[in-house]
C-alpha cells in the first residue's frame, strides 16, 4: 500500500466478525484503528488480538444525540480520522407480515440513521483535511430479493443509495466513498440466518459458483483496496465480494 502510513480509521463493529477482520488487516497495515461496538468484552478481545495500533471505543450507536460528543472527543484525541468503515448492522429474520412497526424501525435506525449520523459527523472532520475514505458495507439483500429479511433489504438498499450521494457530493471535497457488497460470509450473523434453514443454505450454495462461503478477510482485503491509495481514482462504486453469488444462475 502506498503512502498510507500513520492512518487513523474508525470501523463499527470492529469486535466481530467482518468488522473484526477490516480492523485486522488494517492493523496488518500500520493504520491505527478505533473499534466501536457495545459490548466491552467483545471490544477488549478484539484490542488483546491485534495489539497497540487498535482503540477499542464502547459506545451504542444507536444513541444519535451522542454522536457529535464521540467525535469531538475521538478528534482531539487523534487529530483525524483518515477512513471510515461503516460495517455496524443488524439483521432480522422474519416473516414480512409478522414484522412490527417497532422492528422494522429498529433495523432501520442502526442499519441507516446511525450510520448516516457518524458519517456526517465524521466527514466534518475529512473535508477540514480535504481528504479521506469512506467504506459502506451493503449485503445481498440489495442486490436481488431475499425472502424474510424486508427490514433488512430496505436498509441495505438505502446504503447503497446513499453510497452514491455521498459520493457525489464529497468526493469534489477529496472524500471517496464505496460500498462493499459481501456474499454469504462465514460469521454469527450469517450462521443465525442460515443454520437450521437447509432450504436457505442450499440455495445460498447452489448460486455461488466459487462453491463456499466468503470468510471475513475476504471482505477485510476488499477494505484495504478501497481505503488506500491503491483505488485513489475510484468512488461511488458498489463492490460485490461474493464468490460470483450476485451474478449466479
Ligand atoms: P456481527 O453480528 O458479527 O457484527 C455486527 C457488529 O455490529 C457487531 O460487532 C456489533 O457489535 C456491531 N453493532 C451492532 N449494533 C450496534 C450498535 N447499535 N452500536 C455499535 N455497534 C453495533 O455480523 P457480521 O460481521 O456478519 O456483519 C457485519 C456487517 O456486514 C453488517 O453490516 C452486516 O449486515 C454485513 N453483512 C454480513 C454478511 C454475512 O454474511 N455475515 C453478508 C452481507 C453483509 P456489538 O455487539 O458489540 O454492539
Amino acid at each position: 500500500m502506498k503512502s498510507d502510513k500513520n492512518k487513523i480509521a474508525i470501523v463499527t463493529g470492529g469486535g466481530s466478525g467482518i468488522g473484526l477482520a477490516i480492523a485486522e488487516k488494517f492493523v496488518q497495515n500500520k493504520i491505527t484503528v478505533i473499534i466501536i461496538g457495545r459490548d466491552q468484552v467483545k471490544l477488549e478481545t478484539a484490542k488483546n488480538k491485534l495489539g497497540e495500533l487498535c482503540i477499542p471505543v464502547a459506545f451504542d450507536l444507536d444513541n444519535l444525540s451522542s454522536v457529535p460528543e464521540l467525535i469531538n472527543d475521538l478528534i482531539k484525541k487523534h487529530k483525524k480520522i483518515d477512513i471510515l468503515v461503516n460495517n455496524a448492522g443488524i439483521n432480522l429474520k422474519k416473516e414480512f407480515t409478522e414484522v412490527t412497526d417497532e422492528e422494522f424501525q429498529r433495523i432501520m435506525h442502526t442499519n441507516v440513521t446511525a450510520m448516516f449520523a457518524l458519517s456526517r459527523e465524521v466527514v466534518k472532520c475529512m473535508i477540514k483535511n480535504g481528504s479521506g475514505s469512506i467504506i459502506n458495507i451493503s449485503s445481498m439483500a440489495s442486490q436481488y430479493g431475499i425472502p424474510k429479511v424486508i427490514a433488512y433489504s430496505a436498509s441495505k438498499a438505502a446504503i447503497e443509495g446513499m453510497t452514491r450521494a455521498m459520493a457525489v457530493e464529497l468526493s469534489p471535497k477529496g472524500i471517496r466513498v464505496n460500498c462493499i457488497a459481501p456474499g454469504f460470509i462465514a460469521t454469527e450473523m450469517s450462521a443465525k440466518a442460515l443454520n437450521n434453514d437447509k432450504e436457505r443454505k442450499d440455495k445460498v450454495m447452489s448460486r455461488t459458483p466459487m462453491g463456499a462461503l466468503g470468510m471475513p478477510a475476504d471482505i477485510g482485503d476488499a477494505a484495504v483496496f478501497l481505503a488506500s491509495a491503491a483505488s485513489a481514482y475510484i468512488t461511488g462504486v458498489v463492490l460485490p465480494v461474493d464468490g460470483g453469488n450476485s451474478v449466479g444462475f
